[in-house]
């Protein structure tokens, strides 16, 4: 992954910072910190790195309840997000997106680190599978936020990236469109290039509204004959359009 060196910046500045990321006012080096990070080091449960001081982190609802949709009949997919889509992390993620904001990277770090990894999910039994972006959308962009994400992602649980699923081109972007809009819009937005491993497939996106476009991505999945588990993530969870 040739974009991925640049980007480890994020994480060396989610463990070292030492002044509240949000406030600026208070300082990160908390003692009763010090065994959660340690935790961290394991990978397992929720993390309260160095990069908030107490209260700015106690000010975030972490991990919202996940919500489920049905993808095919007996078939449902659970969505687990690290927070709500709105401040700070919807401003974080619009910049990062929007304008490579590397600035905003450690605290979306941060927030990934909140989502403990799949309870019996390792690196030989699971892969991470990104939300795919379309040729189009990355020659615009000129990177691609989410396959970024899921690198950090990917670091935190110790479990491979999977890519074999691609976004067809010709659809346009799901932004400002209405929920059957965006459900018409998916009808065929994905496709396999290579069969999904025989293993649990975690999707994962930036962000989970509707779920329409994780509901795609696993019904694509799904057609493939894949049987084993699939469940999904998002960096955070916007609410539906009205
Ligand atoms: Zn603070």
């Amino acid at each position: 992954m040739s974009r991925w060196p640049p980007y480890r910046l994020g994480i060396w500045l989610a463990d070292h910072l030492r002044s509240c990321y949000l406030c600026h006012l208070h300082t990160t080096d908390y003692p009763h910190l010090t065994d959660q990070i340690n935790s961290a080091s394991q990978l397992d449960g929720s993390v309260a790195s160095r990069l908030l001081c107490h209260q700015c982190h106690q000010a975030i609802t972490w991990l919202p309840p996940a919500f489920t949709i049905d993808i095919a009949p007996a078939h449902t997919l659970v969505i687990q997000s690290a927070a709500y889509y709105i401040y700070p992390i919807q401003q974080a993620i619009t910049a990062f997106k929007h304008r490579e904001d590397m600035t905003k990277l450690p605290f979306l770090v941060h927030a990934l680190r909140q989502i403990p990894r799949p309870k019996g999910c390792h690196g030989r039994n699971s892969v991470i599978v990104p939300m795919p972006t379309t040729v189009q959308r990355l020659r615009r962009r000129g990177f691609d936020p989410v396959t970024i994400l899921t690198h950090y992602l990917s670091r935190h649980w110790q479990i491979p990236i999977w890519q074999g699923a691609v976004r067809v081109d010709n659809t346009v972007s799901q932004q400002g469109l209405s929920r059957a809009e965006r459900l018409a819009n998916l009808d065929t937005a994905f496709d396999v290039i290579q069969s999904p491993p025989n293993a649990h497939l975690l999707l994962f996106d930036d962000v989970a509204t509707t779920g329409a476009s994780l509901k795609s991505l696993a019904q694509t999945l799904l057609s493939t004959g894949h049987h084993h588990q699939l469940s999904a993530y998002a960096l955070a969870h916007g609410n539906p359009v009205k």
